[in-house]
């Protein structure tokens, strides 16, 4: 953070000076590029109901955690938008100057298939469907998750901590809620004891039932526990016998339940306090509900401040969810011809507190505005001055409209503003280039180059096809005229016993 500027201000009251000194340090958090912006990031806090300046435990740094994919299946669209928008917040928190550690779970264990405690271990259904062991099928999920992120530009968290990694924490924690009386075993199950906090409802004032119809699918009745919101903090019995991870417990062999997992891990790297905790909005009950109960009662103090939840994604037949089974990825956008970064923009074009209906012709729309803008973006010249000061106004656009709650579309308001104004090229793309460092949409990057490689990889691939044809043909005379074409291009085949693969030598091409 660079030098509170309150600090030069010569008072005779020394006191009065330490007083402004902690208030700016505290209340007066910095939008501060080198430049001199200095904003207030105002979010939503799902906690308070209200939209309130972001003010982080420490000065000038924020301890962030995010839940993060449960690993047996492909994460959809409506998943990624959460952590598309969740990625926005870490990057404006790190453009404002903010030292960020975030640190997201990979839940491969104990999410059952009802957040309420009850169904299959959503893993072990995933490595019944596919025929694998559970850590198959999580490895094989987290890796296609990342892929998806690393082509959404989303930034990999500090730490990604599987839960299987922290089975000895989680027990370490039960323990202590037992202590602390908040926790009883019954029936072979731990369960925390909601009756025992003054307000359980912190995140929301909704009625009882109605939350529970958020817990999503079938919620059935759990006669162990003694309070209808009691929850399962460690299993060793469950009506579903065949649960593959097991570990040792003083309560028997068995397995954690879904929520202990994200206090633990948040505790784990980021101690006591955490200044935000991100999620979909499904989130809010129970598992976030459950985080700050059992976090708290832990603790013996306040756990969280900030609590920022993405609305959802909607198809027309409602929320986009994996275990309804059709469901739309990345990939699959991909293959009909929408590249992962259009649909960012589509997320970013609207706010985060909003449910996104999907929809085709919007996205076609979106697909049309980003290649002409990212055409327009990367064509700028770096060459000539850039006019420091006629920038600036963009910059503090720019910068309010992050603050104001995460208005990304009013973000790309201000890309547009600068693409229309009479600033010199360089100036523009100097502002594009750090607008991107929050928006991620690669919108200066040179798209030459990329057509150029697609239009290669796709003539070397049509030609490796025409080989194998001839070969087949026993035409072995146009099979070496093919290669041989290709080699004069500068272009190497190998054939392997993958099938064959090529490579451009040196320079060439
Ligand atoms: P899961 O992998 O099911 O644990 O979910 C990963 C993240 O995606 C969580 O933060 C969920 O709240 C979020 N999520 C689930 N469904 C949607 C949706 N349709 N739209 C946006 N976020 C979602
Ligand atoms: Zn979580």
């Amino acid at each position: 953070m660079p030098e509170n500027p309150v600090k030069y201000i010569f008072r005779s009251c020394k006191e009065m000076i330490c007083d402004i000194v902690d208030f700016m340090a505290v209340s007066c958090f910095i939008l501060h590029r080198t430049e001199d912006i200095m904003r207030e990031i105002n979010l939503y806090n799902t906690l308070t109901k209200k939209i309130e300046p972001f003010v982080p435990d420490e000065p000038g740094k924020v301890k962030m955690y995010t839940c993060g994919p449960t690993v047996y299946h492909f994460a959809h669209i409506g998943n990624l938008r959460s952590y598309i928008m969740e990625d926005v917040l870490e990057k404006t928190f790190r453009y404002a100057g903010y030292d960020v550690k975030r640190v997201m779970n990979i839940t491969d264990v104990g999410h059952l298939s009802s957040d309420a405690d009850s169904g299959e271990d959503k893993m072990v259904a995933g490595a019944k469907r596919e025929h694998k062991t559970v850590m198959e099928i999580a490895a094989f999920y987290q890796d296609a998750f990342f892929e998806d992120c690393k082509k959404l530009n989303i930034k990999t968290p500090d730490v990604v901590e599987p839960a299987t990694n922290c089975i000895v924490e989680f027990i370490e924690m039960i323990e202590k809620l037992l202590e602390k009386d908040y926790a009883y075993v019954a029936g072979g199950n731990v369960y925390f004891n909601t009756e025992k906090l003054e307000k359980y409802y912190v995140l929301s004032n909704q009625k009882e039932d109605d939350l529970m119809v958020g817990a999503r699918d079938d919620v059935e009745e759990d006669t162990n526990k003694r309070n209808k919101t009691d929850f399962v903090l460690w299993f060793t019995k469950s009506k579903f016998d065949d649960q593959e991870l097991k570990w040792d417990s003083p309560w028997g062999v068995g397995y954690p339940g879904w929520h202990i997992e994200c206090s633990a891990i948040s505790m784990k790297h980021l101690g006591e306090k955490l200044d935000i905790h991100c999620g979909g909005v499904d989130n809010i009950f129970p598992h976030h509900t459950n985080e700050i109960a059992q976090s708290e009662a832990y603790l013996g103090h306040k756990w969280c401040n900030y609590w920022f939840h993405v609305l959802h994604l909607n198809d027309s037949t409602g929320k986009m969810s994996k275990s309804k089974g059709d469901f739309l990825t990345l990939s699959l956008l991909d293959e009909k011809g929408y590249s992962p970064l259009v649909y960012r923009m589509f997320c970013l074009q609207s706010h985060y507190r909003k449910p996104l209906l999907f929809n085709y012709e919007v996205l076609d729309n979106v697909k049309a505005a980003y290649e002409k803008l990212r055409k327009k973006a990367s064509s700028l010249k770096k060459e000539g001055e850039v006019q420091t000061e006629q920038i600036e106004p963009y910059k503090e656009a720019f910068a309010q409209a992050l603050g104001s709650d995460i208005n990304t579309s009013q973000a790309l308001t201000v890309i547009y503003d600068v693409l229309k104004s009479d600033l010199n090229e360089a100036g523009k793309r100097a502002l594009l280039e750090e607008f991107d460092e929050v928006l991620s949409l690669d919108l200066t990057k040179e798209i030459v180059k990329e057509e150029a490689d697609a239009d290669l990889a796709a003539y070397v691939e049509d030609m490796i096809t025409q080989r194998q044809a001839a070969r087949k043909e026993k035409d072995f005379a146009k099979a070496d005229a093919i290669r041989q074409e290709l080699l004069e291009k500068g272009i190497e085949i190998k054939d392997t016993r993958e099938g064959t693969t090529w490579s451009v030598r040196g320079d060439a091409v």
